[in-house]
């Protein structure tokens, strides 16, 4: 491999400390490689979670004015028998991509105008954008403590926003007063199962990036629970049709501060930088816990101190992911020395390190 001037034609080793040819010239690169021929039989046009057409409650035909390629993102090896997927490689930077799609579909198929969503930020991003494409307007209820560069993400895409003086709770409370009082369509990623049929395209993606197998475990974050609901559905879907025998374990993370799922006392909520999975009160909390019961799985909770320095961790590996993302990493680092040899963990890096911007308390 060499650099070759551009204009003179002279050539340098890679190792030269000249950025350009002594004549003024710019470089190219020399290598011995070619031969690329297109694999006819490769469909690429389809590459997004359109592939699983045919488990989706909607025809990819249907998606087309709305649908920006969202899914098939990479499964990132990142220690001996971990696996990231990086699912902030998403057109508004969060897995709720998968979701929210969905969402829009429901919302253009029945004929609506106007939607009202309850987010702490990246579920509520993800319906303003595609609703923006589909043509409908959407009304955003967002917690007072949201990071502003996904409120101003959220106004970009022609959000309305409604920001709410209280926590989640407050802020469910008031969306489902405005669609009482207005209404209008309700389009919950909490409630509304269409969006769990996008997250579910999650271990669909795995599954294969696997080599049509799952990890022997899933850490999955669990804040309302919309992964977990997608899981649900994968897995039943992929036994009933004989490509899996059992279940993989699923591993749920919540952060100490708002861990209901682990504590039952209400008291001890407190404010929690994972504001992503902040959700004091879930309203599916029961089913939850059945799921992750079911697998054979466990939840566990995570410290303040633990999340940033899990962050710091994966931004040493290259991965900057928000906060709320750490607490995967950061449940990986806490089970890693109870794990059985060649236990294989896949962990979602479910958003961009850089809509994180909430004040660390
Ligand atoms: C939504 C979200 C989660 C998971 O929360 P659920 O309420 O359980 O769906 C985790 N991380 C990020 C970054 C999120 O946006």
């Amino acid at each position: 491999m060499l650099y070759q001037c551009r204009e003179c034609m002279s050539e340098y080793p890679l190792n030269t400390l000249e950025y350009k040819c002594k004549c003024g010239g710019h470089f190219n690169l020399k290598f011995n490689k070619s031969g690329y021929k297109p694999d006819l039989y490769k469909d690429v046009s389809n590459l997004s979670l359109w592939d699983y057409e045919c488990v989706l409650p909607f025809n990819k035909e249907e998606s087309r004015d709305i649908t920006m390629m969202e899914g098939l993102t990479p499964l990132i090896p990142l220690e001996e028998d971990l696996y990231a997927k990086a699912e902030y490689y998403m057109p508004t930077l969060s897995f709720k991509d998968r979701g929210g799609v969905m969402l829009v579909l429901l919302a253009k198929k029945i004929g609506l105008s106007e939607i009202a969503i309850d987010s702490s930020g990246n579920a509520a991003t993800s319906v303003t954008a595609y609703s923006t494409r589909a043509g409908v307007r959407c009304h955003v209820f967002v917690p007072e403590k949201t990071s502003t560069n996904k409120l101003k993400q959220i106004q970009a895409h022609g959000g309305i926003v409604h920001t709410v003086w209280g926590n989640r709770e407050d802020t469910s409370l008031a969306v489902k007063e405005f669609i009482t009082l207005n209404n209008i369509f309700y389009a919950s990623h909490i409630y509304n199962p269409v969006f769990y049929h996008g997250t579910k395209t999650y271990f669909y993606e795995v599954f294969e990036q696997l080599g049509f197998r799952f990890p022997d475990i899933f850490i999955i974050p669990i804040g309302n629970g919309t992964l977990i609901f997608g899981a649900e559905l994968a897995f039943l879907e992929l036994k009933e049709a004989g490509y899996i025998q059992k279940y993989p374990k699923i591993i749920g993370v919540q952060a100490k501060n708002c861990a209901p799922l682990i504590s039952e006392d209400p008291v001890s909520i407190k404010e929690t930088i994972a504001e992503g999975i902040a959700i004091p009160n879930p309203p599916r909390k029961k089913e939850i816990l059945e799921i992750v019961n079911s697998t054979g799985g466990y939840i566990i909770g995570v410290d303040e101190d633990e999340i940033l320095s899990a962050k710091d961790g994966l931004a040493k590996k290259g991965l900057y992911v928000e906060d709320t993302s750490a607490v995967n990493y950061c449940a990986y680092l806490k089970i890693k020395e109870n794990l059985t040899p060649s236990e294989s963990v896949v962990i979602p890096l479910c958003g961009s390190g850089l809509k994180s911007n909430v004040k660390h308390f």
